[in-house]
């Protein structure tokens, strides 16, 4: 079971140590449940320092696919590796909505951070309108396709729809999709879309819902401690 916090363009450096250092005075305990939080990149440095000597990992929210070079604006995987992160989200779908980011280069940041030695977190997940002509399956398909199984990969199944919109897929939905998810693609698969407090149990309970990829509810240290306690089975 993953827990991860994916902070979006929230919170500067100082605000990202102080919520670290509440955040490992406030979750204690939480047995097979791994935890993970994703600030910015101008975090990461200050995230890996407040929460060195816990089990709470730090994550980056891209990678590019070249150790280095002539990327202006893009951050590589050994300079994560350098820092101390211990992996990156790639493919948000506010990354492939607002950045231009193709089914390709997901796949490309993927395996350059796998070889690297990070974990990866690759999102996945079909729009409304996607939906409502029956094409999840195929997006799902299409998306997958670029990712090779690997220990270190984990998908984040995230209707579009269901991100930052307060409508969560139901579990049985959720289920279905992580179902099909892992007929194509043998790894753990989180869910993301609106998980709050009070629908993490549920959701987490399905059989293949391996953990939940959270945005907004991750940006408190209260509501985020309550989806990871919800984890524990
Ligand atoms: C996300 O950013 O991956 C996400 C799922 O956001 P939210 O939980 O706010 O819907």
């Amino acid at each position: 079971m993953l827990i991860a916090g994916n902070w979006k363009m929230y919170k500067t450096a100082t605000e990202t140590a102080e919520f670290c250092r509440e955040l490992r005075e406030a979750l204690g305990e939480v047995e097979d449940v791994d935890v993970a939080v994703c600030p910015p990149f101008t975090g990461l440095a200050p995230a890996v320092q407040a929460l060195a000597d816990t089990e709470i990992a730090v994550a980056a929210q891209n990678v590019h696919w070249e150790p280095d070079g002539a990327y202006t604006g893009e951050i590589s995987a050994p300079m994560l590796v350098d820092l101390g992160v211990y992996g990156a989200i790639v493919g948000h779908s506010e990354r492939r909505q607002y950045f231009g980011e193709t089914d390709e280069a997901v796949g490309r940041r993927a395996a350059a951070a796998l070889d690297a030695g990070l974990s990866v977190i690759a999102c996945v997940g079909e729009l409304e309108e996607e939906r409502e002509r029956g094409e999840t399956e195929d997006v799902l398909r299409r998306q997958l396709a670029p990712l090779g199984a690997h220990d270190n990969l984990v998908v984040a199944y995230e209707p579009v729809w269901a991100i930052g919109t307060g409508k969560t897929a139901t579990p049985d939905l959720a289920q279905e999709a992580h179902a099909f998810v892992k007929s194509l693609l043998d790894v753990p698969v989180l869910y993301g879309g609106s998980v709050k407090p009070e629908n993490a149990a549920e959701l987490l309970g399905q059989p293949d819902v391996d953990g939940a990829l959270v945005g907004g509810a991750s940006l408190e240290v209260d509501s985020f401690v309550a989806i990871c306690r919800a984890g524990i089975r």
